[in-house]
């Protein structure tokens, strides 16, 4: 299938917004087409629309081409994107493997597109076959998130592999969490045989910084110059590139220690969990968080809640029956989860 047939028409024929700046491209000493104030502060001319500047810098760091790289307002922003450019309201639908991440279907019912769901395993990988009978004509795209959140197991390769053989819709891989998983596990190399691959990543997790909003997504040329044609012009703000820029230039190191002792803190934190009674079963987890079975998940709950430790309640979701998600935190922070749970009666 080509992309131009699991394209919105409209989207296929927009013209895209087209900013001052944009048409005009050369260097000049007056800026008097973009209505700025002209005193102002460091920010009071409009950022660069696509970003340039900062998706060089990503670009040596992931060894991409600049035009295989979005960048949006967070992750959710490229998901909501992928929905709008793929699917026609009312007609096209999703499918998503069930469960995961809460904002593929969020960002679907708001497009009115159809969400189908294909559940897990019991091992939290995908079941091939129920996706291939889960697929309809009108499936445009299928969602896979690796490491899965909220059950912290990367997606098996071959069974992705498999998946790629017979659908040829849109493939999209969140990646929010793969800073934390074993080295070469992303699939962010195999870009170049998959034309119907997207890859999400986020600067939200690893990197530290949820609150500047910046989310990625690498793709074939062709998917990004959608993208682009249909972001709001200016997506991404001057502070948010330029935290990004710092972080990338001064803060590598950081986060890379950052994640180390992020994940030995999840091993200790597994270890320690897995020998209290009350722990029914700790699932092995390659992301920053544990997906954990209480035999009494709701007295744990309001006992953590009550000692002012707030953690994710997946209890009553399908697959995650009696879980608690709980984000890896300081050596601190972990230690009074810990402590709290032996104050429980
Ligand atoms: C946290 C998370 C994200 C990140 O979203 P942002 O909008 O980039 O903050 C994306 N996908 C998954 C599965 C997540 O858990």
């Amino acid at each position: 299938m080509s992309l131009r047939d699991l394209v919105r028409p409209n989207i296929w024929r927009l013209q895209p917004y087209s900013s001052a700046r944009h048409e005009f491209e050369g260097q000049a000493d007056v800026y008097l087409d973009a209505n700025e104030n002209p005193y102002g502060s460091a920010f009071s001319r409009y950022p660069d629309p696509l970003q340039l500047q900062l998706k060089q810098v990503i670009a040596r760091y992931k060894s991409m081409p600049v035009d295989q790289i979005f960048l949006g307002n967070g992750s959710d922003e490229a998901i909501d994107l992928i929905m709008r450019i793929f699917c026609r309201p009312g007609i096209d639908e999703i499918l998503v493997l069930f469960f995961t991440y809460g904002m593929y279907k969020v960002s679907a019912d708001i497009c009115d597109v159809k969400v189908n769901e294909c559940l897990l395993t019991s091992d939290y990988q995908i079941d091939v076959e129920g996706v291939r009978q889960a697929i309809t004509p009108e499936t445009k795209v299928l969602f896979i998130c690796s490491p899965n959140n909220p059950t912290g197991n990367l997606m098996d390769r071959e069974r992705i592999e498999e998946v790629f053989r017979f659908f040829h819709g849109i493939v999209v891989i969140d990646e929010a969490y793969m800073d934390f998983a074993p080295a070469n596990q992303s699939w962010l190399r195999t870009l170049v045989n998959y034309p119907n691959l997207v890859i999400l990543q986020t600067f939200s997790k690893a990197w530290g910084l949820a609150g500047i909003r910046l989310g990625l997504a690498y793709a074939s040329k062709e998917i990004i110059h959608l993208m682009n044609k249909v972001k709001p012009p200016y997506n991404v703000n001057q502070l948010t590139q330029k935290a990004a820029l710092d972080a990338l230039t001064m803060g590598l190191e950081k986060k890379e220690a950052e994640v180390i002792e992020i994940n030995s803190e999840r091993k200790r934190l597994t270890t320690l969990l897995e020998d209290r009674t009350e722990v029914l079963q700790v699932f092995p987890s390659e992301a920053n968080f544990l997906l954990v079975k209480f035999s009494d998940p709701a007295k744990v709950f309001q006992h953590l809640k009550t000692a002012g430790i707030v953690v994710r309640d997946r209890s009553k979701t399908p697959l995650c029956e009696g879980c608690l998600r709980i984000t890896i935190g300081t050596p601190e922070e972990n230690n009074l989860v810990l402590e709290t749970l032996n104050l429980m009666i």
